[in-house]
């Protein structure tokens, strides 16, 4: 059977969700054989839970500069082993790291590329859903390996038994002069909460929260749900939130179990980031909101109003 690889997203060998969802997608076109990219002793922390999603194999690329560098190690390790595996496609997330990751590896390779695919067919075709989820389209490479950049939750992980066998990969000395160094690492505001791109809750504020000190309305919910905070754009370039919050087609792309958008109209592009979730919950005071079109429950109301009562019964409920 036909190798896929699926590139291993995780954070100091804390793996990621949407690595289960790329291996339980690349089983559609053949064994998953996963590709750990960290420093010393990261594969030893991980490779358990990559075998309980079904990879048969993981290729372990570690080495002291693989967490100081943007993208430059992984691209290297995933063509080494693509260039001795032949699979049959290499799949990435499609977050943003992930991006620059599956463009650059497509150059290598000479493959193409697909990116945002919400599934994977046996045919070789991804499914993409495209202008903010109005189209949804069926693309095919044409040549060479596909490189495929898959959307965090677009497809639902399902556990399977793998070997896991291991097999080493030596990744060869980054070029300094070609690469970009990673020189610090913060804790960005609301690090307690979860990762907006894992969470399965997201509770997102649009300009009609009206001010950044009046964003604490959303997070208080947020807090009573365990949920992650979002943003629309109107509300991170009003100043209200922080960028990296911001949801849609210039945002994250999340599709958490639950969203929760309060004064959010509902534009084509900040569906393009969050339409897929499994259920919408929208609070506007203007019932011609678009964004009741897709909502699978609507509060036609003040966010101020419905915000409060909702963090307060959700803890009573606790
Ligand atoms: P508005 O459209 O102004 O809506 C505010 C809503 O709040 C209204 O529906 C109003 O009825 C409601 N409201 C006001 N007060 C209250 C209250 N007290 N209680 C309840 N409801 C209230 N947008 C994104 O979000 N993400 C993107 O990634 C993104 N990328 C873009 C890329 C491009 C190329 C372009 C052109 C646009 C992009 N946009 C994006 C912007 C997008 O078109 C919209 O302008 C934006 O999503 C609007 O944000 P909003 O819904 O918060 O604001």
């Amino acid at each position: 059977m036909a190798e896929v690889l699926v590139l291993v997203d995780h954070v100091d060998g804390e793996v990621k969700k949407v690595t289960y969802e790329l291996l339980t997608a690349a089983r559609a076109l053949g064994e998953p054989s996963a590709v750990v990219v960290g420093a010393p002793g990261t594969a030893g922390k991980v490779k358990d839970s990559l075998a309980s999603y079904g990879a048969a194999k993981v290729y372990v690329a570690e080495s002291d500069d693989a967490n100081g560098y943007l993208v430059t190690p992984k691209v290297d390790a995933l063509s080494a082993v693509a260039e001795q595996a032949s699979p049959a496609a290499v799949l990435v997330a499609a977050t943003s790291e992930g991006k620059e990751v599956a463009g650059r590896l497509a150059i290598r390779l000479g493959g193409g590329l697909l990116v945002d695919a919400v599934g994977i067919n046996s045919d070789g075709s991804v499914d993409q859903s495209i202008f903010g989820g109005a189209f949804s389209v069926k693309a095919k490479a044409a040549k060479g390996t596909p490189v495929i950049s898959v959307r965090p939750g677009g497809v639902e992980a399902e556990a399977a038994d793998g070997a896991a066998a291991e097999e080493t990969v030596s990744l060869p000395a980054v070029d300094a002069a070609k690469s970009a160094k990673i020189t610090g690492v913060e804790p960005v505001v609301g690090g307690d909460r979860p990762e907006l791109t894992e969470a399965s809750i997201v509770v997102s504020g649009g300009r009609g929260v009206g001010s950044a000190e009046k964003f604490d309305v959303i997070e208080k919910l947020a807090d009573s749900l365990g949920a992650a905070v979002g943003a629309s754009r109107a509300a991170v370039d009003s100043g209200y939130y922080p960028a990296q919050f911001q949801v849609g087609q210039t945002g994250k792309t999340v599709s958490p179990q639950l969203y929760v958008a309060l004064g959010i109209s509902g534009a084509i592009q900040h569906r393009a980031g969050m339409q897929t979730s499994k259920t919408i919950v929208a609070v506007n005071k203007d019932a011609e909101a678009p964004i009741f079109e897709i909502a699978d429950f609507g509060v036609v109301g003040d966010l101020f109003n419905v915000a409060p009562q909702l963090t307060d019964e959700v803890a009573k409920r606790k």
